[in-house]
């Protein structure tokens, strides 16, 4: 065993939360350690392999987890540097205002945060400046108000989505540009980092040029002398002194052997399960129930939104490349006919029939995977699930991990998709064709549904929430747990309630905003 090593800050994971947090802290001169349990991403072909990442799974974990049944579970996430944003869609969206406030829904109350859209506002600012997020500031209805523009102009859609927005619109609705983490340069496609290809959500990008946590945040910090990177370096628990209130010693397994690390703060940023798992892990004398758990919320109130894929297919091929371009809120909160909010409407990256093998979608009558995916226009429906004490993240003695989640507020959900399905079905005939196709929006459709299963944890948040009481929250407003004097926790443990919209750029501008009082407090 080697001995204990000291450093100013210890951050624990390297994603989008403890990767941004690096980055905001390199600079200050402070001796800082990320601890990061897997390696680098290997740059080769397989990046770019519908078969190696979504049917052999090539990237993912290979742990097994546990669902409330006892069932085996795996989950789909990533251990590497930069973590889950080295395979997202870097669809990077603010959470709306009303988001910050409770929020009724047809399923119960979506409670609010102790902190409001314009104290985090600055930071969503910061965090689209580093993430180089692409958009059209004011195109989306329930798009919250932003102290500057876009960095950079909104991709672009291809035909087919430009079509479709053009339908969207003539049905009274306001489609608008998802906005986009990616280092596209549509007037320069010469020197483009990024070239517009169909393998980006959920691949991880071979030229560097998706806007991930490594790219962006890791790889920038090691710049830094006094910024120390270790991969393959499991956090196993955090001990304290004998008051409990302070974390001592950082227990890692590196290498096959237990190493030591000590520091005046400890951030925790594994992810909201496993940062939920290694609290519980750390349970000692003075916390019995896992550390920082005197509120008994740590592991609870699991959220990983209802999420469904809904391929819309019809006669004529969508040839879309890059289709993650374009979304719809007009529903986000509700409508004239529902005063519930329903959620957000967007794509996945371009389906081909190798994915859908690995999800084996009900196939349509008379059509092959791989002629499905040709014709299929695939939305990504999001919808909020509400904070369930019973929705949590447990450790048994060994450690291992069960994610035990009963789905909620799902009629909003239904009703999105029956939404959605309806609009398709208001157009007539196709003005190129003259028949039921494609090219005129979705005269009578084959429309393939698919929920996202439990194993689906991109989303996942709310396990360690932050808030003004310690007795239902186990975090403050600056994310400083409320029974330990240096231990921090920024990835998407912290979110009370989900929003309908994807949680990245929530989770990297927080861990902006946890920077500047982290510096503060080290001055
Ligand atoms: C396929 C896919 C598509 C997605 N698309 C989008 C999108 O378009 N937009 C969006 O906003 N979000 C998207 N997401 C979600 C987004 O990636 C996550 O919200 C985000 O990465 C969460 O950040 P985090 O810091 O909470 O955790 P992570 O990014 O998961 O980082 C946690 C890190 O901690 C490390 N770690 C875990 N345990 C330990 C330990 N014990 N010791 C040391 N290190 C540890 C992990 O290896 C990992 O690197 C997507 C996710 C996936 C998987
Ligand atoms: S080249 Fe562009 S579109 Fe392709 S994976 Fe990279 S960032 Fe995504």
């Amino acid at each position: 065993m080697e001995a204990s090593r000291q450093y100013d800050v210890i951050i624990i994971g390297s994603g989008a939360g403890g990767g941004t947090l690096a980055y905001k802290l390199a600079p200050s001169g402070k001796r800082v350690l990320l601890l990061e349990r897997g390696d680098y991403v290997a740059r080769e072909k397989d990046n770019w392999d519908s078969r190696a990442v979504n049917v052999d799974g090539k990237y993912q974990t290979r742990e097994k987890w546990r669902d409330r049944n006892g069932k085996e579970l795996h989950p789909h996430t990533n251990y590497n540097v930069g973590g889950n944003t080295k395979f997202y869609g870097s669809a990077l969206f603010r959470l709306r205002t009303e988001d910050f406030r409770e929020i009724r829904h047809h399923g119960g109350i979506s409670p609010a945060w102790p902190i409001t859209y314009e104290d985090l506002e600055p930071y969503y600012t910061q965090a689209e400046e580093l993430f180089h997020v692409h958009g059209n500031r004011g195109e989306d209805p329930t798009d919250p108000k932003a102290s500057a523009p876009y960095p950079h102009p909104a991709v672009s859609h291809e035909t087919r989505m430009q079509q479709l927005s053009d339908d969207f619109a003539r049905l009274g609705l306001k489609p608008f540009h998802v906005p986009l983490g990616i280092m596209l340069d549509e007037n320069n496609s010469r020197t483009s980092k990024c070239i517009r290809c169909n393998t980006c959500d959920g691949f991880s990008c071979l030229l560097n040029a998706k806007s991930d946590a490594q790219v962006c945040c890791v790889d920038p910090a090691l710049a830094y002398p006094n910024f120390t990177l270790l991969t393959n370096a499991r956090v196993q628990r955090l001990e304290t002194d004998s008051s409990g209130r302070r974390v001592t010693t950082v227990v890692v397994e590196r290498n096959g052997a237990t190493e030591k690390f000590s520091a005046d703060i400890v951030v925790v940023s594994c992810g909201a399960i496993n940062s939920a798992a290694l609290l519980l892990r750390s349970a000692n004398d003075k916390h019995p129930r896992g550390l920082a758990n005197g509120s008994d919320v740590v592991g609870r109130h699991y959220m990983g939104h209802v999420n469904s894929v809904l391929m819309a297919i019809s006669k004529c091929p969508n040839p879309t490349v890059f289709q993650k371009t374009l979304a719809v809120n007009d529903f986000y909160l509700g409508s004239k006919d529902w005063n519930f909010p329903m959620g957000h409407i967007s794509f996945v990256g371009k389906l081909d029939g190798v994915a859908l093998s690995a999800g084996a979608p009900a196939i349509a009558p008379g059509w092959t995977l791989d002629l499905m995916a040709k014709h299929s226009i695939d939305f990504w429906l999001t919808s909020e699930d509400l904070p369930d004490p019973d929705n949590r993240v447990t450790v048994d003695r060994d450690g291992a991990i069960t994610l035990a989640y009963k789905p909620n507020n799902e009629e909003g959900h239904r009703r999105l998709i029956a939404k959605l399905e309806s609009l398709m079905k208001q157009q007539t005939k196709c003005s190129v064709h003259g028949h039921e196709c494609h090219e005129g929006l979705f005269a009578r459709n084959i429309f393939v549904g698919q929920r996202i299963p439990l194993a689906g944890v991109a989303h996942q948040n709310g396990t360690i929430r932050f808030g003004h009481d310690p007795k239902t929250s186990a975090i403050d407003a600056n994310c400083k747990a409320h029974d330990v004097d240096n231990l921090y926790v920024v990835d998407g443990s912290f979110f009370p309630s989900s929003g309908a919209v994807n949680p990245a750029l929530t989770i990297i501008a927080n861990a902006l905003r946890v920077g500047d009082h982290l510096l503060e407090r080290l001055h």
